[in-house]
C-alpha cells in the first residue's frame, strides 16, 4: 500500500476508471490531461492554491474533539474534520479552486458545471467570480424547482444556470448536457466536475485537490492526541470528501478507513444510492467506468437518499479499487440514522451538519458506544446542513 500510485496511464485505477467518451471530446481531455501533468509539476500552481485555500477559503478547516457527544455515546472520541467551516460551507471549493486556477492556467474564459442539488453549481459559481470567467452551470429542471436558494445564490454570483429538460430532468441528465456543451465549445469553455468521477484524468485530478483534507487531518491529529485516529470515515456519493481524508491515509495500515454510503429507505429495498454496498455490477456511465447501479439490461437505476449530494448511481472508480483491494470498507447509513445523528449533532456540539455527513457521523454514532474510550474515529464532516433546514423541517412535519 506504501507505494499506491493508481492511477495507471490509461487512467484506470485496477480494473475501474479510464476514458469512455465519445472521440468528439477525446482532444479536450488530452488537452486537459496534459495540462494538469504540466501543473502538478509546478510549484508555483501549488503555491497559487495553497494561497486561495488559505485566504479566500477560510483554510486550514480545524479538527475538532466533540467532547459532549462522545461522553453521551460512551465509548471512543470523536474527532471531526470541520469542511462544514469552508467558504460556501463544504468541501466542495477546495476542488472550485483547484479547478478554476487550472483553467485560468489554460487561458479558458468560461467555465461550465453540472450540479445537482447545487452546492456545485455555487461552488463553481463563486469561483468563477472570483476569477473573473463567466459561468453556466447546467442543472436538471426539476432539481431547479427542488433547488431554489441555490439557483438564486449562482445568480447573484453571476452565473448563468441552464435548465436540462431531458431524460429525469436531474443530475445526471445535467451532467449529459454539460459534457455535449464541453465538445461544442472547448476552444474557450473548461469543464469543472464536481466530484471524484468522470472521464480521466478528473478523478485524480479532483482527489489531489481535496488531499488537503487528510493532508491536514494527519498533522492536525498528531498534534492534537500524539497520533493518528483508529478509524477515518466519510460519506461517499462520487466520493471527492472521501478520498480526499482516505488517500493520504492509505499507506498508514493502523489506520481503518470506512466509506458510507446513502442507505436510504435500505439497500434491501430499491430506495438507496449505494453501489458498492448493494453490490452492483460494473458499468459505464458519464465517461467512466465503475460500480453502477443498473437493471439486468444495463438500464441506470433511479436513486433516492435524504441528502441531495450523496443522491447518485455510481460511485468514484478509485473507490471502487480501493474496494477490490480491501483498504476501505464500504457500508450504508440509511435516512434514519442519518436524521438522528443530524439531531444528536445539533444538540450535543452546536454544530449543524449536512445531512451527507450525517451519514459518516451515523456510522460513529453507531460504532463507537462498541469500542473503547481510548479509541479515535475522526469523522469527516464534509459540510454545514443550512441548505437542509428546509428538509429537515418537512420530515419533522413542521412549516417553517
Ligand atoms: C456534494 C457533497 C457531498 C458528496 O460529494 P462527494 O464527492 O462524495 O464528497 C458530501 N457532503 C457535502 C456537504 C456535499 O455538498
Amino acid at each position: 500500500m506504501q507505494n499506491y500510485q493508481a492511477p495507471d496511464q490509461q487512467g484506470f485505477f485496477g480494473e475501474h476508471g479510464g476514458l469512455y467518451v465519445s472521440e468528439t471530446l477525446i482532444p479536450a481531455l488530452e488537452e486537459l490531461k496534459q495540462a494538469y501533468a504540466e501543473a502538478k509539476q509546478d510549484p508555483a500552481f501549488w503555491a497559487a492554491f495553497e494561497h486561495d485555500l488559505k485566504h479566500y477559503a477560510g483554510r486550514p478547516s480545524p479538527v475538532y474533539h466533540a467532547e459532549r457527544l462522545s461522553k453521551h455515546l460512551g465509548g471512543a472520541q470523536i474527532w471531526l474534520k470541520r469542511e462544514d467551516l469552508n467558504h460556501t460551507g463544504a468541501h466542495k471549493v477546495n476542488n472550485t479552486i483547484g479547478q478554476a486556477l487550472l483553467a485560468k492556467r489554460m487561458g479558458k474564459k468560461r467555465v461550465i458545471a453540472e450540479t445537482g442539488a447545487g452546492q456545485h453549481g455555487v461552488a463553481s459559481a463563486t469561483v468563477a467570480a472570483r476569477f473573473g470567467m463567466t459561468c453556466d452551470v447546467y442543472m436538471g429542471a426539476d432539481d431547479i424547482q427542488r433547488q431554489m436558494p441555490n439557483v438564486f445564490r449562482m445568480k447573484l454570483l453571476g452565473a448563468n444556470v441552464v435548465g436540462v429538460e431531458s431524460g429525469s430532468r436531474t443530475l445526471k441528465d445535467a451532467m449529459n448536457e454539460a459534457m455535449r456543451e464541453w465538445v461544442a465549445r472547448v476552444g474557450d469553455t473548461f469543464y469543472i466536475i464536481g466530484t471524484a468521477a468522470g472521464p480521466a484524468p478528473y478523478p485524480e485530478m479532483v482527489r489531489d485537490f481535496q488531499c488537503v483534507i487528510g493532508n491536514e487531518a494527519k498533522k492536525q491529529m498528531q498534534e492534537a492526541i500524539g497520533r493518528q485516529p483508529d478509524v477515518a470515515v466519510a460519506c461517499v456519493g462520487g466520493g471527492s470528501n472521501a478520498i480526499g481524508l482516505f488517500h493520504p491515509y492509505i499507506g498508514e495500515e493502523n489506520v481503518r478507513l470506512v466509506g458510507v454510503e446513502a442507505g436510504g429507505r435500505g439497500v434491501d429495498t430499491p430506495q438507496h444510492a449505494a453501489p458498492i454496498t448493494s453490490r452492483a455490477p460494473i458499468g459505464v456511465l458519464h465517461g467512466f467506468r465503475s460500480y453502477l447501479m443498473q437493471d439486468e439490461d444495463g438500464q441506470v437505476l433511479g436513486t433516492h437518499s435524504v441528502s441531495a449530494g450523496l443522491d447518485y448511481p455510481g460511485i468514484g472508480p478509485e473507490h471502487s479499487h480501493l474496494h477490490d483491494i480491501g483498504r476501505v470498507e464500504y457500508t450504508v447509513a440509511n435516512d434514519e440514522a442519518a436524521l438522528n445523528a443530524f439531531d444528536l449533532l445539533c444538540r450535543f456540539e452546536g454544530i449543524i451538519p449536512a445531512l451527507e455527513s450525517c451519514h459518516a457521523l451515523a456510522w460513529a454514532v453507531e460504532n463507537a458506544p462498541k469500542m473503547d474510550k481510548s479509541q479515535v474515529i475522526l469523522v469527516n464532516l464534509s459540510g454545514r446542513g443550512d441548505k437542509d433546514i428546509n428538509t429537515v423541517a418537512k420530515l419533522k412535519g413542521i412549516e417553517l
